[in-house]
């Protein structure tokens, strides 16, 4: 166990989890972390594309679902019969590997796979600054000695970037990811078709708020109804337009209107109400495409170096025991990160995690605005050989 503090009875204090902090404040990052290393400023780089694609995917549903059909399902008054209809857990889940994406866009699946490849990519260029005779096994050594006292480890190997390990590590990583986003999809979809029935909003606000709420978590979803609670409930008590002025992710330009009617000067109309609702979800949704979006480049393009190390490793062109991962802090990084490089001083063995307060941590991220990476350390060969 490490502790990050102490506390002045001398007794451990845990930190707290950045993650929840997040949630609390619903947006904003209590940390700025940079990233520090080539790999990490590549995922950053590619967020955007994974924001596309699974922004894209959400659109693509909503078109597939078919207003005449769901309207009449609304009607009949039965959440499984809209949920039927709706159909929105295989439809996201489609989506996401690519159905209805066009020809010269990338789906959610191509994108994640494009960050893997670009991790190997990095790893290989970093690999070409690390000299045989530091990283190789005895045998590789002597004999690159011999002849190329030169070569680096990233122009000896061979990379199969279509390795089946990486072809199975992708399938099955993307299958769990696009499930559970597709669970996620549903669980909100029945808790707006559920909240419509007991509010008794018509079928066609229903419709609305259903294939707005496509992309959010059930969390944020409720965070928008109760925003536009507000909103409607301020036409007899403008007094808790407080609330809604509070809310970070609103869209500001509505702020007049909203102080106005706070006011009293002006009465909310249903048209206004639904934009604001509106543009509520559509800055949520682009959040959450966000958070996946970090998160998941950095997971692969982590994934995609591991895949290069494994390799080299495999090919003997790394030692064994003298090659170390280490955690490389990101700028600005949170105390929650700070505690792995002093909990793992000589870094871990390749394929194995690090100790953390948490438990073993196989790799970055270790929280959702984590910009940390890892890198290769090489042990002196008296270190493993006594
Ligand atoms: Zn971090």
């Amino acid at each position: 166990m490490y502790a990050l503090s102490q506390s002045a009875l001398g007794v451990p204090v845990r930190p707290q989890n950045p993650y929840r902090i997040l949630k609390a404040r619903r947006g904003a990052s209590p940390y700025r972390e940079e990233p520090s290393t080539p790999l990490a400023e590549k995922a950053k780089s590619l967020e955007a594309s994974l924001v596309t694609a699974f922004l894209k995917a959400v659109d693509v549903v909503n078109t597939q679902i078919p207003q005449g059909p769901l309207l009449a399902a609304l009607e009949t008054g039965s959440a499984s019969e809209v949920l039927r209809v709706a159909d929105v857990g295989t439809r996201i889940d489609q989506a996401l590997r690519g159905k209805g994406i066009g020809p010269k866009e990338f789906s959610f699946t191509e994108a994640w796979t494009r960050v893997y490849q670009a991790g190997m990519q990095v790893a290989v260029e970093e690999l070409a600054n690390i000299p045989v005779s530091k990283a190789l096994s005895e045998e590789v050594e002597k004999a690159a000695k011999k002849n190329k006292p030169a070569m680096t480890v990233g122009v000896q190997i061979a990379l199969d970037v279509r390795s089946p390990e990486s072809e199975a590590f992708i399938q099955t990583y993307l299958f769990d990811l696009i499930r559970e986003v597709s669970q996620k999809t549903v669980e909100v979809i029945r808790a707006v078709i559920l909240d419509g029935f007991t509010r008794g909003t018509g079928p066609i606000d229903t419709a609305r708020d259903l294939r707005e709420s496509i992309g959010l978590t059930a969390t944020q979803s409720q965070a928008v109804m109760n925003f536009k609670s507000f909103l409607i409930d301020s036409r007899t008590d403008a007094s808790v337009l407080r609330e809604a002025l509070s809310r970070e992710l609103r869209d500001h330009r509505y702020d007049a209107t909203l102080q106005a009617a706070l006011n009293g000067k002006i009465t909310l109309t249903r048209d206004q109400i639904n934009k604001m609702a509106t543009r509520y979800r559509e800055r949520y949704r682009k959040y959450r495409a966000e958070m996946i979006a970090r998160t998941e480049t950095a997971r692969a393009a982590i994934a995609g170096q591991n895949e290069v190390w494994r390799q080299a490793l495999e090919q003997g062109l790394l030692h064994r025991e003298r090659t170390r991962r280490v955690w490389l802090l990101a700028f600005g990084a949170c105390d929650l990160c700070a505690e792995i490089p002093r909990a793992n001083p000589d870094g871990v063995p390749l394929g194995q995690s690090f100790n953390s307060s948490d438990g073993p941590i196989s790799d970055p991220p270790r929280h959702p605005h984590c910009r940390c990476g890892t890198g290769l350390k090489f042990l002196p060969r008296k270190r493993w050989e006594v």
